[in-house]
């Protein structure tokens, strides 16, 4: 293999390019090269795979710190294009879906799907579909296959997706086979995709009696949808050629999953941290103890050191998620909770105040230290 290209000399920014500069420069590259576009030449995938790359680490403040300090070694890896090629990462749905933003802008929303123009007799593409799936916290942090079904437009089995009876078809009269009608606007003479064909140019004169001449038909697919651990809410993966069939040949559309987690009665999270908060009672803060404590690899055994405050973090390292993209786990955050104790017998309350008493002649650091400053306050 070659030498890998710096990453900034891909996209023409200088290295001290800031993220809308960055964008914009793999924008106009990725209009320029996408395989939509330039579907025979290799020369356009790679270069459309090399900016895609660089984009992606390029726009991910992590990712670029690393590859600033160490260069092409720092992010191995890390990319969804890296040796594996793009199209499994694809259908993986590995990254996040920078795709859905940049060519929701370039090619105005998922419908087009960025086919440039039109070719004639060719087909129609099928329209991308979008499902929710609601996963646990638990499935979030250790990934998950999930069954789904979708409902979307296959085929239709009698027709072979012809739409008519004898498999043959006319050209439409309305645009003569073209797929596209003119008309004038002021100066200018414009085109529009044929409403009576939809841009197809023909007219189905025997109409298949199962779909209507439309090619397609509702179905109810099963698919399993293979979640990566460490996915958040709102992310989305994208799984290629499960939208909606093409017409009368076109390419099938995609289908995106859009990830909703559950909350859980005793974790947070916090990017890649996962934070909980145990309650201890007064003594176990002050002599220490040994506790479980709930994490998502089940109990795990955590050492309350003596004199401990409450609200005090204490790590429980790579105990959190994936991180997404790169390496290792993050960590689990405990907050420890120091309970004050209530419903005391009045025999209990003496032995406190006798332990108050005792206590108060040796009287803590903090509580000295919060004394004097109130001292310097007020005089
Ligand atoms: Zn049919
Ligand atoms: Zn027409």
């Amino acid at each position: 293999m070659s030498e890998k290209r710096d990453y900034y000399e891909v996209l023409g920014v200088a290295s001290g390019a800031g993220p809308d500069e960055i964008k914009k420069a793999y924008r106009k590259l990725a209009v320029k090269y996408h395989p939509d576009k330039n579907p025979d030449s290799v020369d356009a995938e790679e270069k459309f795979k090399e900016a895609s790359e660089a984009y992606e680490i390029l726009s991910d403040d992590k990712k670029r710190g690393a590859y600033n300090q160490f260069g092409h070694a720092g992010v191995d890896g890390m990319s969804g294009f890296g040796a594996g090629g793009f199209q499994g990462e694809f259908n993986g749905g590995n990254f996040n879906d920078i795709f859905g933003d940049i060519f929701g802008d370039i090619f105005g929303g998922g419908q087009q799907r960025g086919r440039g123009h039109r070719r004639r007799h060719s087909g129609i593409p099928g329209e991308d579909l979008q499902q929710e799936i609601d996963i646990t916290f638990l499935e979030a942090a250790k990934g998950v296959i999930k069954p789904a079904s979708v409902w979307r437009e296959v085929v239709c089995d009698t027709c072979n997706g012809t739409g008519s009876k004898s498999g043959k078809a006319n050209s439409c009269n309305t645009c003569h086979g073209v797929g596209e009608v003119h008309y004038q606007q002021g100066f200018f003479t414009v085109a529009r995709t044929c409403p009576d064909c939809n841009g197809e140019g023909i007219r189905i004169s025997d109409p298949c009696s199962k779909c209507g001449g439309k090619g397609r038909n509702q179905k109810q697919s099963k698919i399993e949808v293979k979640v990566p651990a460490g996915i958040d809410s709102g992310q989305r993966l994208k799984i290629t050629g499960e939208g909606n069939s093409g017409v009368r040949g076109g390419p099938a559309g995609n289908l995106y999953i859009q990830i909703h987690v559950r909350p859980h009665p005793l974790f947070d999270r916090d990017g890649d941290d996962i934070l909980c908060d145990v309650p201890i009672s007064f003594s176990q803060a002050v002599l220490g103890d040994s506790i479980e404590v709930p994490t998502v690899d089940g109990k795990v055994e955590l050492k309350i050191p003596t004199g401990t405050q409450s609200h005090k973090t204490l790590r429980l390292k790579g105990k959190g998620f994936p991180r997404l993209g790169g390496y290792g786990n993050g960590n689990q955050l405990v907050r420890i909770i120091v309970e004050t104790p209530t419903n005391l017998s009045s025999k209990e309350k003496d032995l406190l105040r006798e332990l108050d008493q005792s206590y108060n002649e040796k009287s803590s650091t903090m509580t000295k230290g919060f004394m004097n400053k109130v001292k310097d306050l007020f005089g």
